[in-house]
């Protein structure tokens, strides 16, 4: 491969909004077969809104609007998309700035499940059920049925508990972006096989691949972060060249993993450092693009 021909598929890269780290990168983005995508900020929006509000009955002393607070508060101490959804939400249906919550006390951020914490002196969890169950926390059967109502919604669930008893429901849900199916398609028109991978529930997951047309057999949900890399190493030991695209924190060891690691450009630093491309524009169709280019710089080439 003569530098000069891929010095100048890295030039045409920049123009498209495909930042790649040297040029020797073009070579992996040819032979990929599969494409890894993360849910939640490179299929989705990742801008999640909260939707509703569930204050369990059988928990003596949770009304509405101590359930939001605790959890708002909670969750302003953590950077995901669930968390902001979650502490901007309360802080709009209690009237008040979300810098007004109050401060928590030794928060503590459980990656791909949730947050602890304690807030105005109660020892406060908001996240996945299996956070709570883990912790003990009694009367957890009572928010089970609000889990599985917002879940077939396609809303993400966050279940709250504060000293030891089970709390509330509240539910969070983000939109596809308009240029994923779209972006799938292409992805598929260049003979590669997309694969949705993520942290979150399998009823959103389905929905989500659904609306951008990947197969359910290539869905891999409630993949803990620390997990996720093991996806993308099981599928290269199955004998595919894979890509993986992500934003997260939580994604940065499966894109470092991953033969070719593209970050969305909207994405955490982390991710970017972790990959081998930067999707300048956050939009998923520039990993079509990459994949173009490469083919046809390499073609030059050749
Ligand atoms: P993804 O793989 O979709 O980017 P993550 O692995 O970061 O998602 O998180 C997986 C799931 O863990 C989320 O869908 C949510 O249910 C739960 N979760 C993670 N962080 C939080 C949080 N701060 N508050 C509530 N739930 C959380
Ligand atoms: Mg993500």
């Amino acid at each position: 491969a003569t530098p000069t021909a891929l010095m100048v598929g890295t030039g045409r890269g920049a123009q498209l909004g495909i930042l790649i780290k040297g040029p020797e990168v073009l070579e992996s983005t040819r032979r990929v077969d599969t494409v890894v995508l993360d849910k939640t900020g490179t299929v989705t929006t990742g801008r999640m809104e909260m939707q509703d509000v569930y204050a369990a009955g059988a928990a003596e002393g949770t009304d509405e609007k101590q359930l939001l607070r605790l959890a708002g508060a909670l969750e302003h101490a953590s950077e995901h998309p669930v968390a902001r959804a979650v502490a901007a939400g309360a802080a709009e249906r209690l009237g008040t700035a979300v810098g007004r919550l109050p401060t928590p006390q030794g928060f503590e951020n459980v990656p791909g499940l949730g947050v602890r914490g304690t807030v105005e002196g109660h020892a406060v969890l908001a996240g996945r059920e299996r956070l709570l169950a883990e912790a003990g926390v009694t009367d957890l059967d009572t928010l089970t049925p609000l889990r599985e109502k917002a879940e077939a919604a396609g809303c993400t669930a966050v279940l709250v508990a504060w000293d030891g008893v089970a709390r509330g429901v509240l539910t969070v849900a983000d939109a596809v972006k308009e240029t994923s199916p779209r972006a799938v398609r292409e992805l598929r028109a260049l003979g590669l096989t997309p694969v949705l991978l993520t942290g979150d529930n399998r009823a959103v997951a389905d929905a989500v691949a659904q609306a951008v047309g990947i197969t359910p057999d290539a869905v891999y949900a409630e993949v803990l972060p620390q997990d996720k890399v093991d996806v993308v190493a099981r599928l290269r030991a199955e004998g595919r060249v894979v890509a993986m695209v992500g934003d997260g924190v939580n994604d940065a060891a499966a894109l470092a993993t991953a033969e070719l690691g593209l970050a969305m450009g909207t994405g955490t630093d982390v991710a970017i450092e972790a990959s081998d491309l930067t999707l300048a524009r956050g939009d998923l169709r520039v990993a079509a693009d990459a994949i173009r280019l490469s083919r046809k710089t390499l073609a030059t080439i050749k």
